[in-house]
């Protein structure tokens, strides 16, 4: 039973098979067709929020509609029934069935998890997703959360992000020393250990804290996040590329227990409108940023800027020292890695001839 309970999970996870493998497993999910369920998921994000938020009630709808009303998800937005950052231990302990985060905030407790959000200069949109579901990384991200009692799933992705907003310019690396500045992640530590000072701020707080001086600086999403913060309202210098997050997913996580009590059908359902949420959620950042970013390059305010090279330079030869030192001081992470970098290592070159060489071609 167990096997056949991972088996399906698989299934459901990489939305391979519409129910479980064996025909006795399909038989056991139309015996139970007269269950129903109604589950709660909490989330980082502020309620109704374009992009990160619509994903989660797209999510629950989408569930909704293809189970028939069998499995009812209310949306909790960050703050409602459990603060921003406490969605996993919520979803861990069983508080909730569901949460819908970011992996790399768990850093400090589950350090290897950043992985699955994302890795500065790492992989972008295309390659985590292939990562992930081709290439063994959903397989870690599973093996890695057992011991939290919880069932990961990739849910949602916002393609590259900015580089952020800020109050100071960013003319050569020593303008980095000082520099107090929202970014979460990997990232964080990067700019620490350059002379910055990183913050962890939840979204809904970031406005204020950019305005009233309190942070320099802040990394968020990309254009149409930002703007639907205001942030063009609270720095001048909006700069580019986001070397911190290059493609990253977000995570819909599903307590053990809650999991195993769902038919087979309905947990297929949930993994199928995971990776529909990643497809859906790319798409409407692919086109809320397009038209956001042209309002902001009109904006008289705004100067949108290109960091100097050397500056990314110096950043990515930081990052090589952060990742090793998290490889050498976590097995966990040593294994995630491993099979990240392999894949990266192989794609790069994919990715110089076929998406990157295109769009120097069309400009
Ligand atoms: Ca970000």
């Amino acid at each position: 039973m167990k096997r056949r309970q991972f088996v399906g999970g698989l299934a459901a996870a990489t939305g391979l098979a519409a129910c479980a493998p064996t025909e006795s497993d399909c038989a056991a999910g139309t015996e139970r067709l007269a269950e129903s369920f109604e589950w709660s998921i909490v989330t980082s994000w502020p309620p109704k929020y374009p992009g990160l938020g619509s994903g989660v009630d797209n999510l629950a709808d989408y569930i909704a509609a293809a189970s028939g009303g069998r499995l009812k998800i209310k949306v909790y937005a960050a703050g409602e029934l459990v603060p921003a950052f406490e969605v996993f231990d919520a979803v861990s302990r069983g508080a909730v069935e569901m949460g819908h985060d970011a992996s790399y905030y768990h850093r400090g407790k589950v350090d290897a998890a950043q992985f699955f959000t994302a890795i500065p200069f790492g992989m972008n949109y295309l390659e985590i997703n292939g990562w992930l579901y081709y290439g063994g990384g959903l397989e870690l991200w599973r093996e890695l959360y057992e011991p939290f009692n919880l069932v990961p799933f990739p849910c949602g992705n916002t393609g590259v992000q900015m580089g952020g907003w800020f109050n100071k310019e960013i003319n050569s690396v020593a303008d980095l020393k000082g520099l107090k500045m929202r970014i979460p992640g990997l990232g964080g530590e990067v700019l620490r250990r350059a002379g910055g000072t990183p913050v962890m701020l939840p979204g809904a707080e970031i406005f204020t804290s950019l305005q009233t001086g309190a942070i320099d600086a802040t990394e968020w999403v990309g254009a149409y996040n930002d703007m639907s913060f205001g942030l063009h309202k609270a720095a001048k210098y909006y700069y580019y590329p986001g070397w911190q997050e290059p493609g990253p997913a977000l995570e819909c996580i599903v307590n053990r227990t809650a999991w195993e009590s769902l038919p087979p059908d309905l947990q297929s359902i949930i993994g199928i409108a995971c990776q529909a949420i990643t497809t859906d959620m790319t798409a409407e950042y692919t086109h809320g940023n397009a038209l956001s970013l042209h309002l902001l390059m009109e904006d008289p305010n705004v100067e949108i800027r290109r960091f100097p090279k050397d500056v990314m330079q110096h950043l990515k030869s930081i990052t090589d020292e952060v990742i090793a030192d998290l490889v050498a001081s976590d097995p966990a992470a040593a294994k995630i890695h491993a099979s990240y970098s392999e894949f990266l290592r192989k794609s790069v070159d994919n990715q110089r001839i076929t998406e990157q060489a295109f769009l120097e071609t069309r400009q």
